[in-house]
Formats: C-alpha cells, structure tokens, sequence
C-alpha cells in the first residue's frame, strides 16, 4: 500500500522562483521527474521574482542578438532603437568592478559566458521578452539610446515570468506542492536522499537522488538579518518576498554545506519612508537627477557616481547609516518630466513647495539653515560649461565639494521644488551556499555533497556590497539551468550504479 506521508521522484527543488523554475526546466528537459516543493500559497507563488520589473542582464554583440531573442523586432523599429553593444567581457568586467574585485571569478565568468546562450534557452520555453524603453533608455532626436547594459525585460514583469516558467513547468509534467516548505535535508553516507517537508501540519517525506537549493536569501528574516548584516537592519523595510527567511541556507549548513559570499551585505535601495513593509512601489531611483540629503540638511552621497543600476543597490545602506534612518530626494522643475513613473501616484511620501525656504519648512526633522547653506554651496559648484546628457556618463560634475556629484549635476533652481522622504528598503541578501562550476554545494570539506545542487539567491560569492542591475534574475536563470541539468545527469548515474 502506498504510504501517504512519503513520495518518491528524481529530482526535488526548494522554492518556486525563477532559479527553482529555471532549474526545474532544465532538470526536466534532462529526462528527470521533478517535484516543487514551495513555502507560500499558490496566490503568492514565485517569490522574489514576482516582484521584479523582469529586467534581465546579459551580454550582447548587436541589434543582431536582441533580434534572436525578440524576433518580432522588425528592422524597421530597429531603425528607431540603438541598443548598443554589451560584450561579456564588459558584464565580466562590470561583476569585478562593482563589487571591489571580489566576485567569485568562475562563477561570474559562468554567469556572463553563459548569459546569451541562456536567455535563448529561456525563449525556447516559450518566455518572452521586451525591450525596457521606460526605465533604460531615453528617447533623443527620435531614437531610443539604452545605457547602463540592460536592454530587455519580461513581458508582464515580474510576475508574466513567473506565470510562464510555472505554466511551462506544468505543461512538463513538473508537479509543484504549495504551502509545503521544506524543513530538513535527508542524507545517508553517501549523500542526499531526500527532503522533509510539512504540509498542513503534518511531517512528509519526499525521497529523490537529488535536491536543487533555490530557496532565496534570508531578507525577510529579521532576527538573521540582525545577526548577519549588523545593527539597525531590523528597522530596515522589507521588500518583496515575505517567505525568504533563510531556512534553505540553514538546512545545508546544518548538513556541513560550507557558506561562501558576502554575508554582512544584502542588496538594498532607498524607497518610500512610510510604505508598509512588503508593499509594492517602495523604490525612488530617480536620485541621479537630483540630490539627496540627511535631516543634518547634508548631502552623503555622490548621486552621480555611475549609472543608476550600478549604485542603486548599495546606496540604501548608506541611506540607512543616517539619523533616523531617512534622507530626502531634491528635484526641481528641469529634471522632474525625467523622473520614473514610481514618482508619481497616491502612496508617494512628498512636500512640493515654490522656494527652497518654504520646502524646507515642510521637511520635517531636517536642520533648515544647514540645508539652505549645503543648496547654495551645491548650486555654486556646478560644472555648467559641461553639457547635461542623461544617456551617457556626461561628466557635468560638481566642483569643490567635499562629496562630489559626478555626472548629470545640474542646479536646483528652478521651482516648484520637490522633496521625497526616503529610508532604506532591503531586497535580497549576497551571503550563501559555496557552489562549484556545475551548482553541486560544497562541503566543509571542500568536497561536493552528493546530490545537492544550488541556485538563485542561495548562492554566494558572485554579489559582494553591490549589485549590477538585472544580475539577480541572469544568476538564477543560469545556475538554475545548470543545477537541473547536473542534477538529472547525477540521477542517472546513480541509477544505473544501482542497476549493475
Ligand atoms: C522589488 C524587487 C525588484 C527586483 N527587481 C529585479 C530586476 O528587475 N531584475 C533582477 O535581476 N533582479 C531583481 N530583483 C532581485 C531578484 O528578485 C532576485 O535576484 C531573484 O528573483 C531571485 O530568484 P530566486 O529564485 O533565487 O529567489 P525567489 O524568486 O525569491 O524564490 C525563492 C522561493 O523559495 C521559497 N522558499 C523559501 N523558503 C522555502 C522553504 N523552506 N521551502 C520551500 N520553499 C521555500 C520562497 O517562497 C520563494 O518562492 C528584485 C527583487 C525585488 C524584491
């Protein structure tokens, strides 16, 4: 008789994001049966990748490869777009740059051989693409010109991702159980054998050669938070997935996985001060066009370091590091037509006044003589000889200022002013489960567990204090077809060891 509380298949994966999903895929379309075992309600599937934009990165020679991803991309709309190029030795370099060298060489050069060659996997199970005009590109003389390496998006977000990778996975045969988090890895001497999971309740086992980790960081465990990243990333907003609370990092570690990455760091942004935690809309990233200051009425950051998906990740922290854990973003009326669409609607924290002295008045807690004497040094010290271009680095600095804006400086004075209230909102944490070149998790040992494999946010060692924009998804795309892939070519083997 078939005993109710255990199950038996190939291949198990944690989570139901776009790693889980990719992984999923991959191990399918490598002859292997596949269970989902996933934490939330069906409602609230996908995890952190429901509430991406589904900006993706990858390099890309030309026009050319965007069209073998999006071949309804005409060469008459083409005429209209400059997409530039983005080699891989530029995401290479990019992944060394913005994380002080410290990325983990094998697995970013992985991530960034393996980029094109996985989003043309991606199409082939029926995920389609767009290219992202409203956020990475601004129109000049007539044409769109994409800056910053990320040109194309999901269609539908987020969340179209998701409902095609899980519609995709279904139509495969892949089963996926919800509101069943798996709560302890089964292993005998020779490896893995399964996963525990509950579901109602009530303990299950499903039995399997081998078991994919894509189970997301910890970020919205608040008490891991606290004891990993540091003081005050308890007061932190949380933003996307409510359900990645690190359970899947503790039960490899638990088993002797060895950790690997940048654990006291997480990917984190400045948003909306007063947004519920979880609550869509948080982020304000339009900070480039303008400045930001603390409720000391001093500025703390370059706001012009880079483009804006290559600071944005890091500069919540900084945010964070403030009194009160708030700042405030300044606009005036020249750059306000350029601000993102998330400037505008009902659950935006703004004062809006005509002069500088009135907004002040109305930003509550900030010190405003020290604010009115940090605009007027700031006003003073523009580069204006140096021409605004917001699609390029223009090099329109400040000048003599003790924290430099870099690019895109342009006085604030031309009212009505605006102020955003803004605090620091966490996305997803850098620190995970030591990898190899085919996702097969470490020992403490420094040998491969047998049948675990990993992907996605679990992962670390490719992200250390910062972040390339539409790196998160292209890492879990890859590695997830990786995993899945290794994972069924290892049940295999075991198989057939069995058999003889
Ligand atoms: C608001 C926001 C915007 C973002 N925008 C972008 C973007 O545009 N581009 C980009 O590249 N990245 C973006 N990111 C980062 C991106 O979301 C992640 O890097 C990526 O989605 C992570 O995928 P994943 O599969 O590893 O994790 P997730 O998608 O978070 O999936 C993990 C899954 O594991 C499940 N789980 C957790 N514990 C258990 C358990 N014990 N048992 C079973 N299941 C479990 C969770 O419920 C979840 O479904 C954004 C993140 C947020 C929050």
């Amino acid at each position: 008789m078939n005993n109710p509380l255990t199950m038996t298949t190939d291949v198990v994966i944690i989570g139901a994001g776009n790693a889980a999903m990719c992984a999923a895929l991959s191990a399918r379309e490598s002859g292997a049966d596949v269970v989902v075992l996933e934490k939330s309600p069906e409602s609230l599937k996908g995890g952190n990748t429901t509430y991406t934009h589904g900006s993706i990165r990858f390099a890309y020679k030309d026009a050319k490869d965007i069209q073998a991803i999006i071949p309804e991309l005409d060469d008459e709309e083409l005429k209209n777009i400059d997409f530039g190029t983005y080699a891989e030795e530029e995401f290479f370099d990019d992944m060394c740059r913005v994380t002080n060298y410290r990325t983990d060489v094998e697995l970013a050069s992985i991530l960034t051989s393996e980029s094109f060659p996985t989003m043309k996997w991606l199409t082939t199970h029926q995920i389609k693409f767009i290219p992202i005009y409203g956020r990475q590109a601004y129109k000049i003389d007539g044409r769109f010109q994409f800056w910053g390496g990320m040109v194309l998006e999901s269609v539908g977000g987020g969340q179209g991702l998701v409902n095609k990778l899980h519609e995709r996975a279904l139509s495969l045969g892949i089963q996926i159980l919800y509101e069943s988090p798996a709560i302890s890895l089964l292993t005998d001497d020779h490896g893995i054998t399964g996963v525990v999971y509950k579901q109602n309740g009530i303990r299950k086992e499903v039995h399997a050669k081998a078991v994919i980790m894509a189970s997301g960081g910890f970020h919205a465990n608040i008490a891991m938070r606290t004891k990993y990243l540091g003081s005050n990333w308890d007061l932190a907003h949380t933003r996307g997935s409510r359900f990645n609370t690190g359970e899947g990092l503790e039960m490899a570690l638990n088993i002797g996985a060895l950790s690997a990455g940048n654990w006291s760091s997480a990917h984190a942004v400045g948003g909306d001060r007063y947004l519920p935690d979880f609550e869509e809309g948080f982020q304000r990233l339009s900070y480039p066009l303008g400045i930001v200051v603390n409720e000391k009425g001093k500025r703390f950051l370059d706001e012009g370091a880079d483009f804006r998906n290559y600071t944005y990740a890091k500069y919540g922290k900084l945010i964070l590091e403030q009194p009160n854990q708030a700042a405030w973003q300044i606009f005036d009326q020249k750059v306000k037509p350029l601000l993102r669409e998330e400037y505008k609607g009902k659950k935006v924290t703004k004062v809006v006044a005509d002069t500088l002295e009135e907004l002040v008045n109305k930003m509550e807690g900030v010190d405003q003589e020290a604010f009115l004497q940090e605009m007027k040094e700031y006003n003073a010290s523009i580069r204006k000889d140096i021409l605004f271009n917001p699609n390029i680095k223009d090099g329109r600095k400040t000048n003599g200022l003790p924290i430099p804006k870099s690019n895109w400086a342009n006085t604030i004075d031309e009212g009505p002013f605006e102020a955003y209230a803004v605090t620091c909102g966490i996305t997803f944490t850098f620190g995970g489960l030591k990898i190899n070149t085919k996702a097969e998790v470490q020992h403490n040992l420094y040998q491969s567990i047998p049948g675990l494999y990993a992907a996605g946010e679990t992962v670390g060692g490719l992200f250390y204090s910062n972040y390339p924009g539409g790196a998160g998804l292209m890492a879990g795309s890859v590695f997830g077809r990786i995993a899945g892939e290794n994972a069924a070519i290892f049940t295999r083997e075991k198989m057939s060891e069995v058999q003889v």
